[in-house]
């Protein structure tokens, strides 16, 4: 092998380095099994970044139409709602959704329920990838229910993992050129919603955005999705906010978002600030911020 012959990845990576210099902005693909998944785990994120001009993408893999179909009234002589018709109206929903966020929508049509991510899917997920040459990308935990209450999340997060590492693979089949993705965020896996408790995986948080400052936009998104509830709007939008408030706790402020972030971090030495309590929540108990601060300041 000649010596000018570098691995792919290198090269991608010093041109997305170069193509990152130019770019003024983020651009962020969040993929979602169903379009809800989308909204409920990152709309105060996209609707953070939107606002500062970054380029956010919107991907629902499914329509989520059979998922979805027991929350709508049943029609008369069939007894469920036809896909096409809950499809359609499931499109306006997060056509709105997105564009009160800011984010851009690209729908893919998998069958939910039982695509498994197989090769053609993984090609689709792969050309978006392509195309749009995210920043970030950010999907379900691969091990996000699954086998329970609800496989497509897991099977969107493996087929997204895999897509990112295709996109730029040697030999894939597609028009658009190889594109390395420098940082994947997962959901954490919601093992309290499993149907049948046979998920053993606890995926705890390490990431969180702070989205205080638009969780009215994220409310208002929220309640577009009339289709995918099963409870009242009224509900679920209590229910999110409760639980942006519980992540917002976890990190030391009002709302957040939870996230896995899956590469390493990397400090050239452990320092107090990185080991010490992050404000009130972590310190130990009975102690103040002021107290725990005057014996181990956070001035290094
Ligand atoms: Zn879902």
């Amino acid at each position: 092998m000649s010596d000018e012959i570098k691995p792919r990845t290198w090269m991608s990576r010093a041109i997305n380095r170069r193509q990152m210099a130019k770019r003024e902005h983020l651009r962020i693909a969040v993929f979602g099994a169903h379009p809800a998944d989308i909204i409920f785990n990152s709309a105060g994120t996209i609707a953070t970044h939107a606002q500062k001009g970054d380029k956010v993408l919107a991907v629902p893999v499914t329509y989520g139409a059979r998922h979805c179909n027991p929350f709508l009234a049943p029609a008369k002589e069939s007894g469920y709602r036809p896909l096409e018709e809950v499809k359609a109206k499931k499109l306006v929903e997060i056509q709105n959704a997105c564009k009160i966020l800011g984010a851009e929508l690209h729908q893919l049509d998998f069958k939910d329920q039982i695509f498994v991510g197989n090769h053609e899917e993984i090609q689709e997920i792969t050309d978006i990838i392509r195309g749009f040459r995210p920043d970030i990308v950010i999907t379900h935990h691969p091990t996000d229910t699954a086998f329970s209450d609800q496989p497509d999340h897991a099977t969107t997060g493996t087929a997204v993992m895999r897509a990112v590492k295709y996109a730029n693979e040697w030999g894939a089949e597609s028009k658009k050129p190889g594109f390395q993705v420098n940082t994947v965020l997962l959901w954490p896996s919601h093992h309290d919603t499993a149907m049948y408790l046979v998920t053993p995986y606890i995926t705890p948080a390490n990431y969180y955005v702070d989205v205080s400052e638009v969780v009215e936009l994220k409310s208002q998104a929220l309640r577009c999705l009339e289709g995918s509830m099963l409870a009242t709007e009224e509900a679920v939008d209590g229910a999110i906010k409760a639980m942006s408030v519980s992540w917002g706790g976890a990190a030391g402020v009002p709302h957040a978002e939870p996230y896995i972030y899956t590469s390493p971090f990397v400090v050239k030495g452990l320092s107090r600030r990185e080991i010490g309590p992050h404000r009130q929540m972590l310190l130990p108990p009975g102690w103040t911020v002021e107290q725990y601060e005057s014996l181990f300041p956070l001035e290094d």
